[in-house]
């Protein structure tokens, strides 16, 4: 009977593991947890590759202004890249038009996205940024279109790059 239970567990803590795609490591150091990236520079390397918005959006979690982004209107074809490593976040077929001035989409692609909880303005906000390398993206929030999925990722454009379909 024992050895049946053992058995049990054996294969339900081995079939969680399974497949799971995990890309951030979290590593408790014991005074702090630490984020361990597939893509990992310093300071001074993400700031000589990045543009000064991309690295204040991307590396410092800042907010671009409101309806600055050239992505905002675009409705093209294609696939939106994290600018700070090129992993595939968003698709063009689930964004949306929010009105909020920022790119809006309704959902993720599953596994190239991570999520905190963030208290910066004052309320608990749910930050989103790219799996691969740690970088910012914005944040998402519970008031997107209902027809979908409800959700809405409020991404700095600064933090993305389009690729148009190839045709
Ligand atoms: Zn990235």
């Amino acid at each position: 009977m024992l050895k049946n239970i053992l058995i049990l567990l054996y294969v339900l803590l081995t079939g969680c593991k399974g497949n799971a795609q995990q890309k951030e490591v979290v590593i408790d150091t014991g005074d702090h947890t630490e984020k361990k990236y597939e893509i990992a520079k310093t300071e001074a390397e993400w700031k000589s590759s990045l543009t000064d918005l991309q690295f204040q959006v991307l590396r410092k979690a800042g907010t671009e202004t409101a309806f600055t982004s050239e992505l905002l209107d675009n409705k093209k074809e294609g696939v939106y890249v994290c600018a700070g490593c090129g992993t595939e976040v968003f698709k063009s077929g689930h964004k949306f038009d929010s009105g909020t001035g920022w790119p809006s989409f309704d959902r993720e692609i599953k596994g190239n996205v991570a999520y905190d909880i963030d208290f910066k303005i004052g309320y608990k906000r749910t930050e989103e940024h790219c799996a691969t390398c740690g970088g910012h993206l914005g944040h998402v929030f519970e008031d997107g279109p209902k027809n979908t999925t409800g959700k809405r990722h409020c991404i700095n454009g600064a933090a993305l790059k389009f690729i148009p379909k190839e045709k």
